[in-house]
């Protein structure tokens, strides 16, 4: 099926329904936040055949905490440009969506014995705005952050989204932001790693077949989970995304590839 027909059949089921979507996307480099390419017309495309959400809950790679869950309660989240080495047009970059304080509060009630708190020190960070950009270019729908507490293993952010799925029937987006495969020390111009293929493979075919249990367990993905993630931060959202599924839920795959040999952008929809 084309994207176009995929967001159709999605457009045409979501009219049934007002429970939310949940939805991860590949972020990539940061530059797609400006680039006009097939990843920036894929977001904006989505945006357009998503139901307008009341707020949007954003799990980025880049919010990262040890020991605690921190929930973005600003008001005004400011821009993050958490990054280096990009043209200034990037750096100049702002989303100023507002934020949707009374609804993080509830988060932070919802994942009280996660160890969730609220925060105001963070704000809208790449992983988040990047995408956003594309999704809402208007920045009119209110967004916040929960961050990742990577002193966690992989199945407590699976419970995460579980906790979190009820936001589902109160019109929030939860939207994971991260990539599937993520290793950039070997990043190369040219064509994928036999391993980043074959964890992005292993990784739809289990979610695909509704096994998150084996997509959480360190031990039985072995040494091809260390060598697609030298660290998880990355590979978390994906989890938080799918914790948030329930089985009645339909399964949506998008930009299934791989860039720089080692970074999948593979994102998906449950809807
Ligand atoms: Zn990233």
């Amino acid at each position: 099926m084309s994207i176009a027909q995929s967001l159709q059949t999605l457009k045409d089921s979501l009219k049934a329904s007002d429970r939310m979507p949940v939805l991860f996307l590949g972020h990539g480099s940061p530059m797609n936040a400006i680039e006009d390419n097939a990843y920036s017309r894929s977001w904006a495309e989505l945006g357009r055949n998503l139901p307008r959400p009341q707020a949007v809950l954003v799990v980025s790679a880049h919010w990262m905490t040890r020991g605690t869950t921190l929930v973005n309660v600003s008001a005004m989240p400011e821009t993050i440009h958490d990054f280096y080495g990009f043209p200034p047009e990037l750096f100049a970059q702002q989303y100023a969506a507002p934020g949707a304080p009374e609804m993080a509060k509830e988060v932070v009630s919802i994942l009280a014995s996660h160890h969730a708190e609220g925060d105001e020190s963070w704000g809208l960070d790449h992983g988040a705005w990047s995408v956003l950009k594309h999704l809402y270019p208007e920045a009119d729908v209110p967004v916040f952050q929960l961050s990742i507490d990577m002193t966690q293993d992989l199945s407590h952010h699976l419970e995460i989204g579980r906790a979190l799925s009820e936001l589902r029937d109160r019109g929030v987006l939860i939207l994971g932001s991260g990539n599937i495969v993520h290793n950039l020390r070997a990043m190369r111009h040219g064509t994928p790693y036999d391993w980043a293929l074959e964890f992005d493979a292993l990784f739809a075919e289990r979610l695909g077949a509704g096994d998150v249990r084996a997509l959480s367990d360190r031990e039985g993905l072995g040494s091809l989970l260390s060598v697609a993630h030298p660290s998880l931060e990355h590979y978390v959202p994906a989890l938080t995304v799918a914790g948030a599924a329930d089985p009645k839920d339909r399964l949506l795959f998008m930009n299934e590839t791989i860039d720089i040999a080692s970074v999948s952008m593979r994102s998906f929809i449950y809807y």
